[in-house]
Parts: C-alpha cells; sequence; structure tokens
C-alpha cells in the first residue's frame, strides 16, 4: 500500500491497489467466528500500513491527515471489505491514549492495540451511570503505587475478549461528579475481574457485565491527571461520535447500494401496485438519509483535520447516524416482511439473514456513545442555547 505518500489521491489509488490483491474475508455471522476471522483481518490492515493512519508515528501510527483515514475507510467499504474487530480501540480509545497518554503507554499500548495483538473495551457505563456517564460510582483507592478497584460495569462491548480496558473510576467521591473520576487503562488479565456476557437481541454475545474486585492497577496507568479523567472521557466520547460517524457513513451507503443491486437484479415490481410502490418509497427515503449524513460528515472531517473534535456539534453527527441507519436498515427490514423471520428466504432478491441482522442492531445506534435523546439536549442546550429542560 502506498502509505508514504501525503498526496490524497495517490494514497487513494494505492489503498485501491492494495485492495484489490487482498485476501478480503468473508464475515461469519457466528459471532465467535467473527472474531476470529476479524481479527486476523486487523493484522493484515496493520502490515500494509492502513490502521492508525491519522495517529502519532509514535503510537504506531502513519501521521497521516483525517482526510487519508476517510479515504482509506471508503475504499475499504467500496471494496466490500470488513471493518477490522477492534474498533473500540481503534476508534473510540486509542485515539485518546495518543493525545492525553504517558509516553509508556503510546509506545508500549498502541502499536499491540492497532495490530489486534491487544483487544481493548470501554469501561465507562454502570447500571446506575449511563446518560448521566459522571454519577459512576465504581470505587479506585490509591495504595502505595496501585490503585484498588470495586464496583460494576455493564453494557462493555468485547469485555469478554478483551485483553486491555479504558475505565472510568471515581477516586475522590467528595469532589463534585464530573471532578472526582480516573481515566485508567486496566489489563483484563489481573485477578478480580469477572466479564459476563449478555446476550443481545441479534442473539450474539458482544457486550458484558463486568465485576471488579480489589482490583490491584498500578499508578502508571492513569490517563491525564488524577481526578481529571471527565476530560479524557469527553474526549473519547467526542472521538466516538464524529470519527465512528465517518466510517459508518460510508458502510451504510454500500449497503443500500447492494440492497438496490439485489431489488434490480430480481426485477422491481410494476410502480403502479402497491409493492412497488412501497419499494420506490424505501429506496427514496433512504437516499435522501444518506445524502443528509454525507453532507454533515464534509463538516466533520473539516472539523477533524482543524483539531475541533469534541465539540457540541459531534452530537449532530451522532444523531444523524442513529436515525440514518435505522432508516436505511428499516425500510429494508419493511421490504422483508414477515419474511425476515425466516434465514433462508430471499423476498425481493433480499438475503433476509443479513438484513434482518443488521436492521436488529440499527436498534443500538440511538443508545450507545450517548443516546438520540441526550444528543438532542446537547445540540438544544449547547448550540442552540435553549434553556436546560
Ligand atoms: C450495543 C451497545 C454497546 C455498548 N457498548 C458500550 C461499551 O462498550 N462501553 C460502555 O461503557 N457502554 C456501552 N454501551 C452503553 C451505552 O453507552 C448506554 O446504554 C447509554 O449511554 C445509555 O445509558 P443507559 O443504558 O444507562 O440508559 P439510561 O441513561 O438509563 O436512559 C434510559 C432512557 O432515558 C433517556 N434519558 C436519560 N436521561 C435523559 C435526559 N437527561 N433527557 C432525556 N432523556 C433521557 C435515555 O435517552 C434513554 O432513552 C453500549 C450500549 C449498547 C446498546
Amino acid at each position: 500500500m502506498t502509505t508514504m505518500t501525503t498526496d490524497l489521491a495517490e494514497y487513494r489509488s494505492g489503498v485501491r491497489a492494495w485492495l484489490a490483491d487482498a485476501d478480503i474475508p468473508t464475515v461469519p455471522l457466528d459471532l465467535d467466528e467473527r472474531f476470529d476471522v476479524l481479527r486476523d483481518w486487523q493484522r493484515a490492515l496493520f502490515e500494509a500500513g492502513g490502521l492508525g493512519i491519522s495517529w502519532s508515528k509514535e503510537a504506531g501510527g502513519q501521521g497521516l491527515s483525517h482526510l487519508h483515514q476517510l479515504a482509506f475507510a471508503e475504499e475499504l467499504a467500496y471494496a466490500r471489505a470488513p471493518m477490522p474487530i477492534g474498533l473500540i480501540g481503534l476508534d473510540v480509545v486509542g485515539p485518546s491514549i495518543d493525545e492525553f497518554g504517558q509516553q509508556w503507554q503510546r509506545e508500549e499500548l498502541l502499536p499491540k492495540l492497532l495490530s489486534g495483538e491487544h483487544i481493548w473495551c470501554q469501561g465507562f457505563s454502570e447500571p446506575e451511570a449511563g446518560s448521566d456517564l459522571a454519577s459512576l460510582r465504581t470505587r479506585a483507592v490509591l495504595d502505595g503505587d496501585e490503585f484498588v478497584i470495586s464496583g460494576q460495569k455493564v453494557w462493555t462491548s468485547w469485555a469478554h475478549k478483551a485483553q486491555w480496558c479504558a475505565l472510568l473510576v471515581r477516586t475522590d467521591p467528595a469532589a463534585h461528579k464530573h471532578a472526582g473520576i480516573s481515566y485508567l487503562l486496566v489489563d483484563m488479565s489481573t485477578p478480580g475481574i469477572t466479564p459476563k456476557p449478555l446476550e443481545q437481541m441479534t442473539g450474539d454475545r458482544e457486550f458484558c457485565e463486568v465485576f471488579f474486585d480489589e482490583v490491584r492497577v498500578p499508578r502508571r496507568n492513569l490517563v491525564g491527571e488524577l481526578n481529571g479523567g471527565w476530560a479524557v472521557a469527553t474526549h473519547t466520547l467526542g472521538i466516538e461520535r464524529a470519527a465512528y460517524t465517518l466510517r459508518r457513513r460510508v458502510d451504510y451507503e454500500v449497503a443500500f447500494e447492494d440492497a438496490v443491486a439485489a431489488l434490480r437484479d430480481h426485477g422491481l415490481p410494476a410502480p403502479e401496485t402497491g409493492l412497488g410502490r412501497r419499494v420506490r418509497i424505501a429506496i427514496g427515503k433512504a437516499h435522501v438519509a444518506l445524502k443528509v449524513l454525507s453532507a454533515q460528515t464534509q463538516k466533520t472531517v473539516a472539523r477533524l483535520a482543524a483539531g475541533q473534535v469534541p465539540t457540541p456539534e459531534d452530537s449532530v453527527d451522532k444523531l444523524l447516524l442513529n436515525e440514518v441507519e435505522q432508516i436505511v436498515f428499516g425500510e429494508i427490514a419493511e421490504l422483508l416482511g414477515p419474511y425476515r423471520a425466516v434465514e433462508e428466504s430471499r423476498p425481493l432478491g433480499l438475503a433476509s439473514d443479513r438484513w434482518a441482522h443488521d436492521h436488529l442492531y440499527s436498534r443500538a445506534t440511538s443508545i450507545y456513545g450517548g443516546t438520540s435523546q441526550i444528543q438532542r439536549n446537547i445540540i438544544s442546550e449547547r448550540l442552540l442555547g435553549l434553556p436546560r429542560g
């Protein structure tokens, strides 16, 4: 892959040429098989210089721009190549470690995060602290050179597969709730950590409850200042909302193109029939939604390039992402009708197992990374200056 060039067009054609020869894997539906296949794929992408594109070289990245990163994500999607498995590390946690982490953390941890040797999870949410994340109660008490952690996290994606966790803990219970939080990097093999997988409505067991029972973590695993974890967490959430939106937007476009191609191959029902009208309305709605998201992500790229993430504008990205994903996959699921429950059926030429799975997963988008209601609160209060509700 032409990773050394900074010329965007040249870079893009290098990526395209590499993908044309690459051994692009087929993604199995079974979660464990999918995990293994996508981890191998991550290593292949890393070895080709395709990960950490906008990260510092010190962290094992390429030191290129966010535009290069977007070009890479687009080419990956256009080639129908899957995303690597370690997206929480790559798109959520890693950029914050690169920005706020100590030198040893960047040098020792980030290259393994990029290669997929270490899978990361994000231990933020708790049973009583989701939308109101700053209410988190998992405690960490300093004992000499170690923190001793006790408490519980929930909805922690990939915790049962992860080697490392970016964990938010309360280190000063007397301080104002945002001021008493620290951001720790925790080796998941440390004694006292118990992840318990939870089943999602897709049937996958991708996320977990995680219990911490007097888990001892070296003080040097702190990211940022002691009790200064909220600033790092805000960065992580902003990146999650903005960078993830860029990546996912292309995936939806490609998925939509695939659906339209399948409908065309099957033969569209005549426009004057009820089904014919329904198909055309679905295509129109999804097409318009994707165009709106595409326009918004042009602004996102500019913000990322100017170092203006996180900002409240990230919430516009996340809200649109939520809505567009649910429109695209919801419209396709409507076309499947009751056949969506029959795995091997192909109504209108659409593969019901693939689209039913994606439709079910799309329901999660308006929850993870901050719910749609929370994004609307941020937009109304912080972008539009409306009074707090
Ligand atoms: C697939 C998936 C993966 C996830 N992965 C992770 C992960 O890896 N790590 C992690 O830490 N977390 C993860 N989460 C958790 C996610 O971040 C939380 O579910 C989310 O922040 C919402 O918190 P909650 O579930 O506690 O809901 P609550 O905060 O209890 O909210 C319940 C409802 O009330 C609404 N609500 C709450 N407060 C307000 C308000 N002030 N104004 C208006 N409405 C409000 C919410 O919008 C929601 O509809 C994941 C979630 C999902 C679905």
